[in-house]
């Protein structure tokens, strides 16, 4: 198609802003696009400060489009979302990543965690607690590695209903994830509500860590607030080893990101297994 051009991904990471005929094309192509195989999981490990090594890995989705190469989920999740294809696609994410750490369980000395994001319309359209169920059962995936990230938007609709299925999930015996943490919500009573695990604190803080002292400030309340309520804490958009740093002096029980490395595919992930030595300033 000539609107959604050539071979340039870059045209997806560019423009913020998706024109009609752009929105069109991506909904046409995604509809095929599970079929198709052109759907690939990407792992990003998360790292123990403690120990140093990994403790797992996020789960990110990517579509590789024959034409236009790789579109990011910012651009068809929405789209996803909208159409309702997130259902299944969702479920696909579920299972690959849940079979993945299986295999990574089976090779690997200790336990991995995965942790798999879920769309808040997964979360309330579909029968989301059956799918978790079923797809425990046929991986075989011990539910205590299985984190799932729910962005803090979910937790504005605090009903009845929601705390059901979220107490219905816990009872499976996975564990909860409030991801973005810090950016959408103004009260905090639902972290004593709610059968939360742990809390990833928003890329946008990390970010601002050295260029402003009220950022720091926040971050380590974040913290401490994590450590009262006896809920894991993970930094997320970690990318330099003076960030790294921070967070580990400030006991964060898990970092992520560029600095340790980008979300790579499956084949990747072997040769950061066993890796310690963050703290020596890599070559890269
Ligand atoms: P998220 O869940 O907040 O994921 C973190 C995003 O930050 C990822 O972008 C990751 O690649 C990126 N990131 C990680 N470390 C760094 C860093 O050090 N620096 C910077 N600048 N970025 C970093 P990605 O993979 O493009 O995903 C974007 C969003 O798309 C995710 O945000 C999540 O909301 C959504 N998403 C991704 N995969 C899935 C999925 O399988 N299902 C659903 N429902 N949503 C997904
Ligand atoms: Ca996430
Ligand atoms: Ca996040
Ligand atoms: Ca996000």
């Amino acid at each position: 198609s000539k609107v959604l051009g050539g071979n340039n991904y870059k045209f997806f990471t560019n423009s913020m802003n998706t024109s009609f005929e752009e929105r069109v094309g991506l909904e046409e192509h995604l509809h095929n696009a599970l079929g198709n195989n052109e759907l690939v999981m990407y792992y990003q490990p998360q790292i123990d400060p403690k120990t140093g090594l990994m403790y797992g890995a996020e789960a990110l989705i990517r579509w590789i489009h024959p034409e236009w190469g790789v579109i990011p989920p910012d651009r068809f999740i929405p789209i996803a979302e909208e159409t309702g294809l997130i259902i299944p696609i969702g479920e696909w994410v579920l299972r690959t990543a849940c079979k993945q750490a299986v295999e990574w369980n089976d090779t690997y000395g200790r336990p991995f965690h995965i942790a798999v994001n879920l769309s808040i319309k997964q979360f309330v359209n579909s029968d989301i607690v059956d799918t978790v169920e079923r797809v425990l059962q046929e991986t075989g995936l011990d539910p205590n590695i299985l984190e799932l990230e729910l962005t803090e938007s979910v937790f504005l609709e605090n009903t009845e209903s929601m705390i059901i299925t979220m107490n219905k999930l816990k009872d499976l015996g996975i564990r909860i994830s409030i991801d973005d943490f810090g950016t959408g919500y103004s009260s905090l009573s639902y972290l004593k509500d709610l059968p939360i695990d742990s809390i990833k604190i928003d890329q946008s803080f990390i970010r601002n860590l050295s260029k402003n002292k009220k950022t720091t400030s926040i971050i380590s309340t974040i913290i401490s607030l994590a450590q009262k309520l006896d809920l894991k804490s993970v930094a997320e958009g970690v990318e330099t080893l003076e960030q790294y740093n921070y967070f580990k002096s400030e006991g964060c029980d898990l970092a992520q990101g560029y600095y340790f490395s980008r979300p790579v595919p499956v084949d990747q992930i072997a040769s950061l297994l066993d890796r310690t030595e963050w703290d020596v300033k890599q070559s890269n």
